[in-house]
């Protein structure tokens, strides 16, 4: 008689059924000490991270039968979702780590290949205790749909014994950089040398058709020393070192493409046309206010110069050197319009920027979107009535990397 599945998980389970979802069982066995998951709930109360058993037979035979027969890619599911009254966050997890054998991988990968209409199957690894022929067979066999991401991080194994609990063994980590095809390097940029060391190591393998996403280092105020340290370091010579690749591509010739998650006020910089557009269909007027992060200040300042709105910085709580919108919440707002009430400054409008609010409720059903604090817009409505608030849709803008090439040309606009 095999385990009976509780209440709680069998509403994971169907939640996820609904959705085509596998919902990752968390937390990541990676357990970096940079991992941005892991200090966010100490700035935001409201985030939970929500504990997912790992799968078992009953547990993953019960999702197959649940299962939604819409025909989209049953695919791995991690990020934030809001429901009962939380911000639940799923971590990114390691599809290799989820309780799955690989018998019902492959179950999986059958199933998606019957529905395979359009869509990819994003599967992340950090490479930790994975079995590589075994991510080579998955990403061959299902080459229509799967694309492999491998959080390798950096092949310095003394940096990982000192900011991770597990990682890929550097010999796991080449089998699959070789091996696998289409596949997405992510390495986290430390300092110049090493970032350069780590290239060199997968242009060495000669992968098949290797895109490198380099992360530049974040730290909360929450964050340890040692990732502080790391950060700080990291973004003392990311310039250099993008300046660098940029100019001797050549060295690299065998890695696809190299994108970089650089400062948000590059992503403002590379999109100002995109940003001009957005903002030109507005007629500003006296008394009106448009918030924004300070990473993308500089930027909106240049592009609304001579326009009667005022445009104001929000400082992430986060602190440290996240300076993104997607860390501002209703609280921060709500705060700057009492400041500026006291000082009798008169705000008729408030112009905001649509990624504060990113995260869906559980059902997708209802249309809010909420805030890490698990708040709404119609919050700031209640307390201000009298203040017209206008969301500026920003769609994707800024999310996901950047190509090497963009972070180039801004930090030689910067140097002139
Ligand atoms: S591998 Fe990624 S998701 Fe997992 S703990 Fe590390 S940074 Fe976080």
């Amino acid at each position: 008689m095999g385990k009976i599945l509780d209440e709680k998980h069998k509403q994971i389970l169907l939640e996820g059924a609904r959705n085509n979802q596998l919902i990752l069982a968390v937390p990541c066995p990676g357990n970096c000490k940079f991992c941005y998951e892991k200090s966010l709930n100490k700035t935001f109360r409201n985030v939970v991270t929500e504990v997912i058993p790992k799968y078992t037979k009953e547990s993953f035979d019960f999702l197959l039968q649940h299962l939604s027969d819409k025909l989209s890619l049953l695919s791995p599911s991690s990020g934030f979702v809001f429901a009962r009254q939380k911000i639940r966050q799923r971590g990114g997890a390691d599809f290799f780590h989820l309780g799955l054998t690989k018998e019902q991988i492959i179950k999986v990968m059958e199933l998606n290949k019957k529905r395979y209409v359009r869509g990819q199957m994003y599967i992340y690894t950090t490479g930790f205790k994975v079995d590589p022929f075994f991510v080579k067979e998955l990403s061959e066999k299902y080459a229509q749909f799967v694309e492999i991401c491998l959080s390798a991080v950096t092949f310095n194994e003394k940096i990982k014994r000192e900011l991770m609990t597990n990682y890929g063994k550097n010999e796991v980590l080449k089998r699959i950089i070789k091996h696998v095809r289409k596949l997405t390097v992510v390495l986290f940029h430390f300092n110049k040398e090493q970032t350069l060391l780590d290239l060199r190591e997968i242009n060495h393998l000669k992968p098949r058709g290797a895109d490198v996403i380099i992360v530049k280092l974040y730290y909360s105020k929450f964050d340890e020393l040692l990732v502080k340290k790391y950060a700080e370091k990291s973004y003392m010579d990311v310039k250099e070192t993008v300046l660098f690749i940029y100019k001797n591509r050549n060295l690299f010739e065998n890695i696809n493409r190299i994108f970089l998650t650089p400062d948000s006020k590059i992503y403002a910089w590379t999109f100002q046309h995109k940003l001009r557009d957005i903002l030109s269909k507005y007629d500003f007027r006296n008394n009106e206010f448009m918030f924004c992060s300070e990473g993308a200040y500089s930027e909106l300042r240049k592009i609304l110069k001579g326009k009667k709105v005022r445009v104001i910085p929000i400082k992430s709580p986060c602190g440290g050197s996240i300076d993104d919108a997607a860390t501002i919440t209703t609280n921060e707002i709500i705060s700057k319009i009492k400041e500026l009430k006291l000082q009798n400054i008169k705000i008729s409008k408030l112009y905001l920027p649509s990624s504060m609010y990113w995260i869906h409720d559980i059902s997708y059903r209802d249309t809010d979107i909420y805030d890490l604090r698990g708040k709404t817009k119609g919050e700031i409505k209640r307390l201000f009535p009298n203040i017209v608030l206008e969301m500026i849709a920003l769609g994707d803008l800024g999310e996901g990397p950047l190509d090497l090439e963009d972070c180039y040309k801004y930090y030689l606009y910067e140097h002139n």
